[in-house]
């Protein structure tokens, strides 16, 4: 600890770094030589999670995807233990007065059948702070999540802030030693995100502070750990300084090798954690085809950064209408883990308009009763009749999304809806604290609120999360995902809708780019303008193919037999065993 207070001291390089570049260039990768088992599971690391059924609501998509990844670990009965924090507030946002605000309500997991295990500790500041070590096991994953009354919400305060370093630190060290104290040892570290490096940091320093020659440390470790980037620039991530660095994270490593290891990372006193995270990661993901392609990530050496590409997929069962997936299995197009079978696109060709108005009126019935609840921005309550045309937009507010583009003439907005009896369907939270898109979002309720028929057809619904997002999936016709090219990792409520029948209008981006162009009804263009008016011939085009049972049929089983084994949660999860454990 004293050598701490030297902070001179970490600016020193280790005397021979090109022997650690020698040392990695010459260890090959061999395939890892301990299997999974129940004391040795997969281990999943994230700072978010979206499982509200288990009392941890999360921000977007990469909660609900660690959500989504443990139900289907324990559907295909791999051992696997996520790690969490358990935040004791969560944020909701209501309309008051016109203006949606956000409201804090604590949460305890006392509720949710976690059972305390014991307490860790983890040092931050010159103090020790206490985590509580909490558990809830299933049949063969299990959620452990560390926690404390100050533990702070989700993405509270700025990226880069004490309070974010405190709580990645936390869930790393206080996380690795819950994993200790619980009896597992990782088979297999993924970092879910670079707000999860401490984990492996936590590892390697065990490692090297019980007495492993401290490169062989680095060497187990790198291979025994995956990092899954969901980001497309490094340039955008947030940094640390190196005094954030000796107050919250140098206090915690026994090792000086690892201390001295990680304080040559630093440039100019500042620290990114994906440059670290690559160097403690041998084995790197990206989240769709297109997405590993395009990640602009350099090493601390400035080479470009590979990332194998696989792509996000969904738990069938949790997203997909129970009529549906009967349907999907009794056809023989999924198995019983609920991935497709080999032969799924000739069985797909059984589907049926009749089919698939059945089950869009039953979708209709879930998408009422969640409603129930959920009134519009006028206070309205809302319930659709089997005749109504539903659009939806259900996706965080932020800019790259373009929640607002399809306001952008309102005229014509109103044309395609009048046309067709259409609702349009908005939802979707803005994150605290962002001015530009709760300002968009006020600006998108004006012109709304402008047009007398925009007013009774077009609804905005607050608060949007899991509930909504599965009730408009299966209860809506057409799903609309613009995100502008290039910006979007995967994304994955789109594969709730191809999944429960709702025709996809899309951008070429994310995971819709794992299939061709022609799989869904594509939006593309040299600007936005010319986006936008193919967007909106894409939404004429989208409600007559619901007129007509051939093109009905034919785009929906188009849309399945490109996108049922991308989206399948499954497949997913065996290109990751596949990967991480090569036989
Ligand atoms: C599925 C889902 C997401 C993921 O959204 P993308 O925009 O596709 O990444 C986010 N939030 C909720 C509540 C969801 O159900």
């Amino acid at each position: 600890m004293n050598d701490l207070q030297d902070g001179q001291y970490f600016y020193h390089p280790l005397e021979n770094i090109e022997d650690v570049d020698i040392f990695y260039e010459a260890t090959e990768r061999t395939h890892l030589t301990k299997a999974i088992s129940e004391e040795r599971p997969y281990t999943y690391w994230t700072i978010e999670l979206y499982d509200k059924e288990n009392g941890i609501r999360g921000g977007g998509g990469l909660g609900i995807l660690a959500a989504d990844t443990r139900r289907v670990a324990e559907q295909m009965e791999v051992p696997f233990a996520l790690i969490t924090p358990f935040y004791p507030s969560e944020v909701h946002q209501k309309m008051v007065n016109g203006v949606v605000v956000d409201e804090h309500v604590p949460v305890d997991y006392r509720k949710y059948g976690f059972k305390f295990i014991d307490k860790v500790n983890v040092k931050c500041c010159d103090n020790l702070c206490a985590l509580d070590v909490i558990e809830k096991k299933f049949k063969n994953t299990r959620i452990i999540a560390i926690t404390e009354p100050n533990f702070g919400e989700l993405y509270s305060g700025m990226s880069g802030s004490d309070h974010r370093l405190y709580q990645e630190v936390a869930l790393g060290f206080g996380g690795y030693a819950a994993l200790k104290l619980i009896g597992l040892k990782p088979a297999i570290m993924q970092l879910n995100e670079v707000a999860t490096f401490f984990a492996a940091l936590a590892r390697l320093d065990e490692l090297a502070r019980n007495g492993m020659d401290f490169y062989e440390a680095v060497v187990y470790t790198r291979k025994h750990t995956l990092y899954t980037n969901h980001t497309l620039v490094q340039a955008a991530e947030a940094e640390f300084s190196y005094e954030q660095f000796e107050r919250f994270v140098f206090p915690n490593l026994k090792s000086l090798a690892v201390k001295k290891w990680l304080s040559d990372k630093f440039t100019d006193g500042h620290i990114k954690l994906s440059s670290v995270t690559i160097e403690i990661a041998e084995l790197r993901s990206g989240v769709s085809k297109l997405h590993a392609r395009v990640a602009n990530y350099r090493d601390v050496a400035g080479n470009k950064v590979k990332f194998k590409a696989i792509t996000n997929g969904i738990d069938m069962k949790t997203w997909v209408l129970p009529d549906i997936l009967e349907f999907y299995q009794s056809i023989g197009a999924l198995d019983d883990v609920l991935a497709p079978t080999e032969g799924y696109a000739n069985k797909i060709d059984q589907l049926t308009a009749d089919d698939i108005r059945r089950f869009k009126r039953k979708g209709r019935g879930v998408l009422n009763e969640v409603l129930r609840s959920r009134p519009n921005q006028y206070g309205k309550k809302l319930e659709f009749g089997d005749d109504d045309f539903i659009y939806d937009f259900k996706r965080r507010f932020v800019d790259y999304k373009r929640p607002e583009l399809v306001f952008r003439d309102p005229k014509r907005l109103r044309r395609i809806l009048e046309a067709h009896n259409a609702h349009y369907i908005l939802t979707g939270r803005v994150h605290a604290g962002d001015a530009t898109m709760s300002g968009k979002l006020k600006r998108v309720l004006e012109i709304i609120d402008g047009d007398e028929y925009l007013r009774e057809h077009v609804h905005y619904i607050t608060d949007y999360d899991e509930k909504l997002a599965f009730g408009l999936s299966c209860g809506s016709n057409v799903a609309i995902n613009i995100p502008i090219v290039g910006l979007e990792a995967c994304g994955t409520s789109w594969m709730k809708d191809v999944a429960n029948l709702n025709v996809l209008i899309s951008t070429h981006d994310g995971g819709v780019a794992d299939g061709s162009i022609n799989s869904y009804l594509n939006v593309s263009g040299t600007n936005e303008n010319v986006e936008l008016e193919m967007l909106y011939q894409q939404m004429e085009a989208a409600a007559e193919i619901w007129e007509n049972d051939f093109d009905l049929e034919y785009t929906l089983k188009t849309q399945l037999d490109t996108f049922l084994p991308v989206i399948s949660g499954a497949r997913m999860m065996q290109d990751y065993l596949d990967f991480l454990f090569p036989v």
